[in-house]
């Protein structure tokens, strides 16, 4: 019998082993190869970089330098594991000037591929050194220019565990464009220059200023965006740091994260623990799940910060991270209190505004109960598909946004039928639904709820019958609601609130509004580098999904068809979100049809009749007509609802005819 308890015996490992545990976390993706290549060259003092790729990295990655080059005898520790010129002592961590400093990236990546390197210094001959899978080979002389030329073949092909979980080369170019886009914004007086599959993508002069640098790499965007500029007194805060850079106006944004660029010291690091300090400087002028773009530069004295917490050197730990978050937020606020922005749209509202704001947030699921169980069949908890999206997409469920609803009230027309009535029991003086939301706020301004479309002018909502009793209209009262008669109850129907949600199926399950469309007169849509690259990438994608695009040259591309919906200027904002959700590998159709649920959204609400919209019989009964059509017609599209019902039997029992 096997003893269970026998302990297993340690070995030490050789170096070909620890080799490839090293390798595993310094390069895990040939983009991670590329930035560790680009950060060796800018240690160097490159002023000209060109990096070539071919078929994603996997077959081919080279990086020429112009820079100070490898003295021949250090060629062979350059290989090795832990040897570096950029460290001497301990203490010298404490400090780190340069971009790299552990000395693994080189030994890393010879023992996943075919790794050369040639240099030449100033004043001697080239000389070249090879390493595969692991084995150095030896230094044989080269012709070459001045500089050092890093050449990876075959990576990953050694290492089948690590190939098996690689993206399709199209994504890792767009992942390459972007590390060495980031290294470009970093340092504008080096020339960059990238080649993939043969193709020039990317091709950046030296420039003397970060205004240029800008310019070519974001395009026309970046002279939209606003210079950072810190309260006057900010100096007078303790701390060495100091943050620069731009900032986009809160009306340009984005789905993502990724057009935030954050440099420590130069050194580019993941922006994610920035993201908190950034959108509460913009306080609530961004929207939920929306991000400004962003490229901000701290500079902090070395020894306060930590490079050396991660091996692939993406985050920095810095010993005042609190002090430097809150001053980049003062940055931010200051910059956006400071310059002139558009005003603050508003009057498009005026049909919600008539709610009060409720003390807590109800979620959504809540909401959307069905009033009554005997109406809707069975009580469900859950809500309906297209409610999770608007709710998930609005944040109904979470914090709503922390400003407070100020809201200016517009003149509403009286009723004739001025009796003091008293509210009927039961029907509560808290409201039953919460006041609009920041975001949805935004939505509706966004929406731009223009004028309104008859409801008879719309083709009728086909659909499930979902078991309503027939509604009969009677009136409606201050021109906002519906007074209807269904069975043995009234309704009061907030008439905008229905008329969404109607459009909005409509909108939503009509497949034809999303068939393709040649545009006669293309949308012209400019786009930055990096975003280039994903869309050449991607081109096929977006075909798939009704868009075809033409490059004109200069970040300039033509839309020359969409799909039918959208509209001239809802295809760019569009394009780009689409664009940034598909740069990784996830499969692009969830996005698609949180997309398409968005534009039904902002749609169904532009045409709505509004309140203060005078209806005729005819309208409020086509209306009603529709509302049968609807799944769950009780709640409008963001989870308020849209009737209030009255049953005979409690207006008997207030007057007393019970009994
Ligand atoms: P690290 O950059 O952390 O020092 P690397 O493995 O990336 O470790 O590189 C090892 C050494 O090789 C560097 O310290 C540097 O001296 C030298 N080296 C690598 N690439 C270049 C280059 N492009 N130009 C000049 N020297 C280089
Ligand atoms: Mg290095």
């Amino acid at each position: 019998m096997i003893k269970l308890s026998e302990p297993k015996r340690i070995q030490q490992l050789d170096e070909f082993t620890i080799g490839h545990i090293a390798a595993g976390e310094v390069v895990e993706r040939p983009a991670q190869v590329v930035k560790e290549l680009l950060e060796n060259a800018l240690d160097a003092s490159s002023t000209s970089i060109h990096v070539e790729i071919e078929r994603g990295g996997f077959d081919l990655i080279r990086i020429e330098d112009n820079g100070s080059g490898i003295h021949e005898n250090d060629l062979q520790l350059a290989l090795s594991r832990h040897a570096t010129s950029k460290l001497r002592q301990p203490e010298d961590l404490n400090e780190i000037h340069t971009l790299g400093f552990r000395g693994e990236a080189l030994a890393s990546i010879g023992v996943v591929s075919r790794l050369t390197v040639a240099s030449r210094p100033e004043g001697q001959e080239g000389r070249s050194i090879a390493m595969e899978d692991g084995i150095k080979g030896s230094i044989k002389p080269t012709g070459m220019a001045n500089g050092t030329v890093v050449t990876v073949e075959h990576l990953f092909q050694n290492t089948p565990v690590r190939l098996g979980f690689q993206r399709r080369p199209a994504t890792e170019h767009a992942r390459i464009v972007e590390v060495v886009v980031a290294h470009a914004i970093a340092h504008p007086s080096v020339a960059f220059r990238c080649t993939i599959d043969g193709r020039s993508t990317l091709n950046l002069p030296s420039s003397s200023s970060i205004e240029d640098r800008l310019y070519d790499v974001l395009g026309g965007q970046s002279s939209n965006l606003l210079v950072l500029a810190p309260p006057a007194n900010d100096a007078d805060v303790p701390g060495d740091e100091s943050w620069t850079g731009y900032i986009s106006a809160p009306d340009i944004s984005r789905g993502k994260g990724d057009e935030i660029h954050i440099f420590v010291n130069d050194r580019p690091v993941a922006s994610t623990p920035f993201h908190q300090a950034i959108r509460r400087g913009y306080r609530t002028r961004l929207m939920q799940g929306r991000h400004p773009v962003a490229v901000l530069h701290l500079r902090v004295p070395a020894n306060e910060v930590d490079v050396n917490v991660h091996p692939t050197k993406r985050e920095v730990r810095l010993r005042h991270s609190w002090r430097v978050l809150e001053r980049l937020e003062r940055a931010i606020a200051n910059t956006l209190a400071t310059s002139p922005t558009q005003p603050d749209s508003s009057g498009e509202l005026q049909e919600l505004e008539g709610l009060a704001q409720s003390e807590q947030n109800q979620p959504i699921q809540e909401l959307l109960m069905p009033v009554d169980k005997e109406v809707q069949g069975q009580k469900q908890s859950t809500a309906p598909p297209w409610a999770l999206t608007a709710g998930t997409q609005l944040n109904l469920v979470g914090q709503v946004a922390d400003e407070a609803v100020e809201l200016t009230e517009k003149p509403r027309p009286q009723s004739i039928a001025a009796s003091a009535q008293k509210s009927l029991p039961g029907l509560s003086s808290t409201p039953v639904a919460p006041a609009l939301s920041h975001e949805e706020r935004d939505l509706h301004r966004h929406a731009g709820c223009g004028g309104s479309v008859s409801p008879t002018a719309e083709s009728p909502l086909v659909g499930g019958e979902y078991n309503l009793p027939a509604m009969e209209p009677l009136s409606q009262f201050a021109d906002s609601y519906i007074l209807a008669q269904a069975g043995e109850e009234l309704l009061l129907i907030d008439q905008h609130a229905l008329h969404e949600r109607i459009r909005y199926e409509r909108l939503r399950n009509d497949e034809s509004l999303w068939t393709p469309q040649p545009r006669l007169v293309p949308s012209r849509i400019e786009l930055t580098l990096a975003q280039q690259a994903r869309m050449e990438s991607f081109l096929d994608r977006f075909q798939e999904l009704g868009f075809l695009l033409e490059k004109q040259g200069d970040g300039q591309w033509d839309v020359t068809q969409a799909p039918r919906l959208l509209d001239g200027d809802e295809v760019e904002p569009f394009l780009l979100d689409l664009l940034q959700d598909i740069s990784e590998d996830g499969a692009p159709l969830e996005t698609i049809e949180r997309r398409k649920d968005h534009l039904a959204f902002l749609n169904a609400c532009r045409g709505a009749v509004k309140a203060n919209d005078t209806l005729t019989i005819a309208q409020m009964r086509r209306l009603l007509e529709d509302m049968r059509n609807v799944p769950n017609p009780w709640a409008c599209v963001h989870g308020r609802p849209t009737a209030l019902r009255l049953p005979l039997d409690s207006l008997d029992k207030h007057f007393g005819r019970h009994g």
